[in-house]
């Protein structure tokens, strides 16, 4: 279950404080954090508190939170970098190209002339 499978799950794990993170921003419902391995100088995730594998089982009031928080940080994210541009990205499943399967949504960057995919 959700439980098992949070007790695995690195981003849980940041948010318990058990790993390391870049934390940009973190409320009751959602945490704002770099990744790891950036395609592009700025590339952050944004992550629901609660476990879920995928947008599959997100409550209505996820969404509406997560997706309030990606139309705030976008317009900061893409300041503080000086993009041209930003990508929102989410994959779901593996066969989308999921690899950490706590539900996360991608701002990345874009700058002009240079491809930058997940
Ligand atoms: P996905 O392909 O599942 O949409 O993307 C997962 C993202 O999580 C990747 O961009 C990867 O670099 C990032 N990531 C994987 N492990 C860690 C980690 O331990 N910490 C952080 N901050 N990001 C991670
Ligand atoms: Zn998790």
């Amino acid at each position: 279950g959700e439980e098992m499978a949070a007790e695995n799950c690195i981003f849980c794990k940041i948010l318990s404080g058990k790993a390391p993170g870049h934390i940009i921003y973190r409320d009751d419902d959602i945490m704002c954090f770099l990744d790891i391995a950036p395609v592009s100088m700025g590339h952050t995730l944004i992550i629901p508190v609660k476990h879920h594998d995928n947008i599959f089982t997100l409550s209505d009031s996820e969404v509406t939170a997560l997706a309030r928080q990606s139309k705030r940080l976008a317009p900061i994210v893409k300041r503080v970098t000086g993009a041209d541009g930003l990508g929102v990205h989410q994959l779901n499943g593996r066969a989308a190209g999921q690899t950490v399967f706590h539900y996360h949504t991608h701002l990345i960057p874009c700058f002009h002339g240079q491809s930058m995919q997940i």
